[in-house]
């Protein structure tokens, strides 16, 4: 039997054309004019000045941290509810993560426990808009200019979301993105960077390329690392660009049909779109009333040919981010018990969504 996956690239354009002209012109290492191509369209698309590539999202947070000199004795505040390379990012420098809680409803970090989590250390606070949910800015932009904290935005999930209006990725003093196969475009591996903010475009620059003075070549100034793309990768990521509204769309045409066929099945929360959001839907995502029918109603699809994602651990209850900071961290629990990912991706067909929902609900009439 064939399992329909949560994810699944679409490389439906120019992706083998640009590669093969990466082939045949030699232009296969980190230096090329698809490089250059990519960085544009994308900035011009998230409508920033600068975006930078780099060899994952994972190090791509690590630049966006280091470009804001954020390192030992500095505390970051990031959500407890996300994927880990948030907080092993915060590690990296030699900085503390200290957990905050998610909202019931977005999943997102709640701006109302932010504020007590800021000491004389906090230097930063991390959002991720997860899942592709864009988080509640306008509070949390007031809370970082009250305090004098950086915002770093972790859009990895969000190419394509916006808040009232405006694209993730605008928000912060720097962004971060994932082209991971599994994300809204991929390069394979991939990432970028992006900033309004010369300084730090700079500074990315500087050590995404092992700290080499960019007027001096072969100077080293400072300890940088090799976090460069390759003109492969960004020739797939200027072709999978090309199509990103045709995506974006697809992506909510898909939830559109969740919601509608999965609207009558009792058990069940689905998922939300606030008045100020517009949802990329990476993954389209449920909650189970109850967390072992969670387990149950995973296996039960999986049999069935459907293959599903449980919801993230939060940080704090992993031997890696062991606690810190707050006992307020309990919806997150709650939540991630309680969360599955569904399939979401570009070629997903209607008859597909409605066998899903269809095989949901007999699930939670067997139960009843
Ligand atoms: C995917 C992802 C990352 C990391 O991206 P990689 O390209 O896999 O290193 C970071 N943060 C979040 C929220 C992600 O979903």
């Amino acid at each position: 039997m064939k399992l329909i996956p949560v994810s699944q690239p679409a490389l439906i354009g120019n992706e083998k054309k640009y590669v093969k002209d990466c082939l045949d012109t030699n232009w296969i290492s980190g230096k090329g004019k698809y490089l250059d191509l990519f960085e544009k369209k994308f900035a011009d698309y998230i409508n920033v000045k600068y975006a930078i590539t780099c060899s994952n999202g994972t190090v791509a947070l690590h630049l966006a941290l280091l470009s804001l000199d954020i390192g030992n004795n500095d505390e970051v505040i990031c959500p407890t509810f996300t994927y880990v390379a948030t907080a092993n990012s915060v590690l990296y420098t030699g900085a503390k993560p200290i957990f905050v809680d998610c909202e019931p409803d977005t999943w997102n970090l709640n701006p109302k426990k932010i504020e007590k989590l800021i000491t004389k250390k906090t230097k930063a606070i991390i959002v991720v808009h997860i899942y592709g949910h864009p988080c509640d800015m306008e509070p949390i932009l007031k809370i970082a200019r009250k305090y004098n904290l950086y915002i770093i935005e972790d859009a990895a999930e969000a190419l394509g979301s916006e808040y009232k209006g405006r694209k993730c990725g605008t928000f912060g003093d720097v962004a971060t993105f994932s082209f991971y196969g599994n994300k809204i475009i991929t390069t394979g591996e991939g990432g970028m960077v992006v900033t309004n903010n010369k300084e730090i475009e700079k500074k990315v620059k500087l050590l995404k390329g092992q700290g080499m003075d960019l007027k001096k070549q072969y100077w080293f100034k400072v300890v940088g690392y090799n976090y460069r793309m390759t003109n492969v990768q960004a020739a797939l990521g200027l072709a999978q660009l090309e199509n990103i509204k045709k995506f974006i769309n697809q992506r909510r045409k898909i939830a559109d049909l969740y919601n509608k066929y999965l609207a009558d099945v009792d058990g069940i929360t689905l998922p939300i779109e606030k008045p100020y959001a517009k949802h990329s839907y990476w993954m389209y995502s449920i909650l189970v009333n109850d967390s072992t029918n969670r387990d149950r109603l995973m296996r039960f699809l999986k049999v069935r040919g459907i293959e599903t994602r449980p919801f993230f651990y939060p940080m704090h209850t992993m031997p890696v981010h062991k606690k810190v900071g707050t006992d307020d961290l309990k919806i997150s629990e709650k939540v991630s018990k309680k969360g599955i990912n569904l399939p979401t991706f570009f070629g997903l067909k209607k008859k597909e969504i409605k066998f899903i929902a269809y095989k949901i609900k007999q699930f939670e009439d067997l139960i009843k």
